[in-house]
């Protein structure tokens, strides 16, 4: 891939690349999409990162499928997917990992800790191998944008870090490989973080500005279906992810949930500005 890469350079090619790890579905092909329509080349990788799981999450149980991830892919006219092993990425002796700061201090990084880590040293290995002109990712991870911005800033890649709306199935549900846990009743109570979320946006537009209680009334959306054990419903500054007590005409502002249903963690955002 390595090789590969720098003789596309080498002809003057843009490579896009989309970093994901697979269970492909509609929101990880919209990110393709974007992609060939903006460069010559379009890299998938698939890559069940496993220094970006706890102790005790899904990397074992994470949903893989070769053989229907290569066919979507080339249904939707990728150019390349690089699927490497384990012992390529994280060959023995491996020993550096990357630490973005504050920004990994609070949400995903205070429920899930060294996720962030995992994620900012794979990121960087995959650019480092692929030599991304452009590297798409989705807003429904949000932080982890904000992470992988962070740390393209910092470390001077010369890599644009491009931001796709989240895809939703129809009733609002945004699609994730891990919907594929849900069973039925799971899948109805799953709709709660849209609808908690939708119920947020509602509140702002009809001029409420106090965070915590449009936080609170998030929670109790999510807290009223017996499947549920929500983390957090958060609102923060879209571009520093800090809270504050009342929200400013003007700013940006995710809103932000995450929430286990049954035994399946979901995460899910809104972005939206205060007029
Ligand atoms: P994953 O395979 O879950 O690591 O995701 C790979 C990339 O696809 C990440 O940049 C995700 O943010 C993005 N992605 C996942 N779900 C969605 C979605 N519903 N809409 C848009 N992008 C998504």
């Amino acid at each position: 891939m390595q090789k590969l890469s720098a003789g596309l350079k080498q002809e003057g090619r843009k490579i896009g690349f989309i970093p994901t790890m697979g269970y492909l579905h509609e929101g990880h092909i919209s990110l393709v999409n974007k992609s060939k329509s903006e460069n010559d080349v379009t890299v998938t990788s698939i890559y069940v990162n496993p220094t970006q799981f706890g102790q005790n999450e899904d990397y074992g149980k994470y949903p893989r499928d070769f053989d229907r991830d290569n066919s979507i892919l080339e249904k939707a006219g990728c150019d390349i997917l690089f699927y490497p092993e384990d012992s390529a990425i994280y060959p023995a002796g491996y020993q550096t990992y990357i630490n973005v700061q504050e920004i990994t201090k609070v949400l995903e990084g205070e429920f899930r800790p060294g996720h962030f880590t995992g994620v900012a040293t794979i990121v960087n290995i995959l650019f480092n191998i692929v030599k991304p002109d452009r590297a798409y990712f989705g807003q429904k991870d949000a932080q982890q944008c904000a992470v992988i911005q962070q740390m393209t800033l910092d470390l001077k890649l010369d890599v644009e870090i491009r931001v796709m709306p989240i895809v939703r199935e129809r009733d609002g549900l945004a699609m994730s490989s891990r919907n594929k846990y849900l069973n039925e009743k799971e899948r109805k109570d799953a709709l709660d973080l849209f609808r908690a979320l939708s119920m947020a946006k509602g509140l702002i537009e009809n001029g409420e500005r106090n965070t915590e209680l449009i936080e609170k009334k998030m929670m109790e959306i999510l807290k009223s279906v017996d499947s549920s054990a929500p983390d957090y419903t958060r609102i923060v500054n879209s571009r520093s992810f800090d809270r504050e007590q009342e929200l400013r005409e003007g700013v940006s502002y995710y809103l932000l949930i995450a929430c286990r249903i049954g035994a399946t963690r979901l995460i899910d955002n809104f972005l939206l500005t205060v007029n």
